[in-house]
């Protein structure tokens, strides 16, 4: 049996990462093939960064999701933040994400991530949040004030959010979409048939629904979503989602192999081949998607800069 414990202070009694899933039977690790690479930490730039978000006292998913592209990302300080703390009121099968009850909202947040993005020098933000279902609003304010608050310091930035359902929020969404990110972003993370074993306190038609309604309340918002594959989907699944998706007008689309954290995760049921991905990717431009990243390390928040640009020069050709 393996349990991961949070790292305490002396004295303090550890606490496990993931509670709910503690009793849980191990599942087996596979071992990764050729194609899974990643840069290892160390650059100092790589360096520079940790520093910076560590002296904003701020939270990154980068770490907390144990995401392998973190080499690569912050020696070009791409670091996706991470705001409304580090445990998570959902238990997704497939999340490293500390879960548990959050503690209260830190009103000074927002100004120091926006402090942090000018010292960073972002042409482009993602921000993302842990679920905060103990929330009225599910954190929507907080995100706006965050949006606001990178406006009013780095006009030039462009930001992507990077948000959880809001389900049972009446009015949430709206909140985020009027204080105007330049991209909108929520991801299915799985296909329908899977959701009650990866994601069980989610709903795929609400999850949907939320992308659709971006583009109602504005059509100019890019709408971004984003699966991993690997989880013991068919094919068809992802080729259904992937017309689900093009009927919620949703304009990008990514596709990444999950990677087991810890062995109480879900396990990896199989490695998804580089030329499948491509297949993938492929199909998905031919169903009407602005931008398609589909590679075994996608993930939602890489390479996103250079992404936005794309679809900025693909509206501009449709035009
Ligand atoms: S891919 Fe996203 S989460 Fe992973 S290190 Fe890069 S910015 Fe962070």
């Amino acid at each position: 049996m393996v349990t991961v414990y949070d790292k305490t202070a002396a004295g303090t009694v550890a606490r496990p990462r993931h509670p709910e899933k503690a009793a849980r039977a191990d599942t087996p690790l596979l071992k990764k093939p050729d194609w899974i690479r990643v840069r290892m930490p160390g650059s100092p730039v790589y360096a520079e960064t940790r520093e910076i978000v560590k002296t904003h006292g701020l939270v990154t998913v980068c770490e907390e999701a144990r995401c392998p592209n973190i080499g690569e990302c912050w020696s070009q300080k791409h670091a996706t933040m991470m705001i409304m703390g580090d445990t998570c009121t959902r238990a997704c099968a497939f999340c490293n994400v500390a879960t548990g009850m959050p503690k209260p909202l830190d009103a000074d947040e927002p100004r120091r991530v926006a402090d942090a993005v000018a010292k960073l020098g972002l042409k482009h933000v993602v921000i993302t949040s842990v679920d905060r279902d103990d929330l009225a609003d599910g954190g929507a304010q907080h995100f706006a004030d965050t949006i606001t608050a990178i406006r009013r310091a780095t006009p030039q930035t462009t930001i992507e959010v990077l948000t959880p359902d809001f389900l049972r929020k009446e009015g949430a969404l709206e909140i985020v979409v009027a204080a105007k990110p330049d991209v909108f972003n929520h991801n299915l993370e799985t296909v329908a048939g899977l959701y009650l074993k990866i994601r069980p306190g989610a709903r795929y038609f609400h999850s949907l629904r939320l992308l659709q309604r971006v583009k109602e309340l504005d059509s100019t918002m890019f709408t971004k979503s984003g699966i991993m594959v690997g989880l013991g989907e068919e094919r068809d699944e992802v080729l259904q989602l992937m017309d689900d998706l093009r009927s919620a007008a949703v304009d990008f689309m990514t596709i990444g192999q999950y990677l087991q954290p810890t062995r109480k995760h879900a396990e990896i049921k199989s490695f998804v081949t580089p030329a499948e991905f491509e297949s993938y990717a492929r199909i998905a431009r031919t169903k009407g998607f602005m931008l398609v990243s589909a590679t075994p390390l996608t993930r939602s928040s890489h390479h996103a800069g250079e992404d936005f640009a794309k679809l900025q020069a693909a509206r501009q050709a449709m035009r």
